[in-house]
């Protein structure tokens, strides 16, 4: 059913005062919009669960402050909220003055901690497209320092937050979010493992493995990953998926012309190959390799079906476990 396939997907609440850029982080990275035109977005004043959520691996909802989140308002269903969900991230505006946006935090992870101590807390300081490397850093230094004081203060010493300094104007944002989202995976080591066996017997350089919708990857072989390569990937999947909209054959039963058939392959003038494969519904592999190694198609596609068969079976046996009721999620 619908509701069990949801039930391990991993779920993000996104929070942080108005205007911070929730629904521009939203938008960006889930409905393709360009970051110029959240200029023009209205501001968000009702929580919303995003329609995204059929579509992509990641499930997804914002919320604001202030106004409608009043946590000592006794229908403010804390439990649902914080119970359900596997990551905060909060929004801080690092262009703004943020000791409000501090005040909130700590308010908010005192508050989400006491509902479920395993939620991971995870803090955006945005904006900062608008800031030099220094000014970057110190606001960095400067978050984190009052942000774990106000925490200590609460007597929640043992609480972690992570940090991530994102921006809508380049990579940053889905970055950020593809570490959220690993840490949400029970299976990420496996998943690695798979693209490590993947890539050294098919003289891959690097492998992503995507959520097509969001562009965030849910895993990466052990190499080092740099921004150059993942931009390159996300380039490549908007290309594939805007080439496969405007010349996608679709049937009746296809509502989606990305699908298990679904391959691509660019050339560039640098003697470098990208190579898309389609996983399932919502992920596709992409690759990075030299075109010498692109000769021995054969075997790579080979070693990719092979992998694709074992990431089948790694999410299947997390349906089998959730659907016996054996929550196997880590804490
Ligand atoms: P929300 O109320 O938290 O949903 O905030 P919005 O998404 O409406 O964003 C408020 C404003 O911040 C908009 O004008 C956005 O264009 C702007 N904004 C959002 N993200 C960024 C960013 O990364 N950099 C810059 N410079 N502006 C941003």
């Amino acid at each position: 059913s619908s509701s069990l396939q949801d039930d391990h997907k991993p779920r993000i609440l996104l929070m942080g005062l108005r205007r911070s850029g929730k629904s521009s982080i939203q938008k960006v990275v889930f409905h393709k919009m360009s970051p110029n035109e959240t200029l023009f977005l209205e501001s968000t004043n009702q929580i919303v669960k995003d329609d995204i959520n059929n579509s992509s691996f990641v499930q997804f909802q914002i919320w604001d402050f202030p106004g409608q989140i009043d946590f000592f308002d006794p229908t403010f269903d804390s439990d649902t909220i914080f119970g359900g969900c596997g990551a905060l991230v909060f929004v801080i505006d690092a262009q703004d003055d943020y000791q409000d946006a501090l005040d909130k935090l700590q308010l908010t992870v005192t508050k989400a901690y006491r509902v479920n101590s395993n939620i991971k807390f995870e803090v955006f300081i945005h904006k900062v497209d608008g800031l030099n490397d220094d000014y970057k850093m110190e606001s960095q230094r400067d978050i984190h320092h009052r942000a774990t004081d106000d925490l200590a203060e609460a007597g929640l010493h043992h609480v972690h937050l992570s940090f991530h300094l994102t921006s809508i104007y380049d990579h940053s944002i889905f970055e950020a979010f593809s570490k959220v989202v690993q840490k949400l995976i029970p299976q990420l080591p496996t998943l690695e493992n798979l693209l490590n066996i993947l890539i050294s017997n098919s003289g891959i350089e690097k492998a992503f493995l995507f959520d097509v919708v969001s562009k965030i990857y849910i895993a990466t072989d052990s190499s080092p990953v740099d921004m150059q390569s993942y931009e390159l990937c996300c380039d490549m999947i908007d290309v594939v998926i805007d080439i496969s909209c405007i010349y996608g054959m679709v049937d009746e039963t296809e509502t989606n012309t990305f699908n298990n058939e679904s391959s691509s392959l660019i050339k560039l003038n640098n003697g470098t190959v990208l190579y898309l494969r389609e996983v399932n519904k919502f992920l596709a592999l992409v690759c990075i390799l030299r075109e010498e190694n692109f000769q021995k198609q054969g075997v790579i596609d080979y070693n990719f079906l092979c992998f694709r068969h074992a990431i089948t079976q790694v999410f299947e046996l997390r349906n089998k476990c959730q659907s016996s009721g054996t929550d196997r999620r880590r804490s």
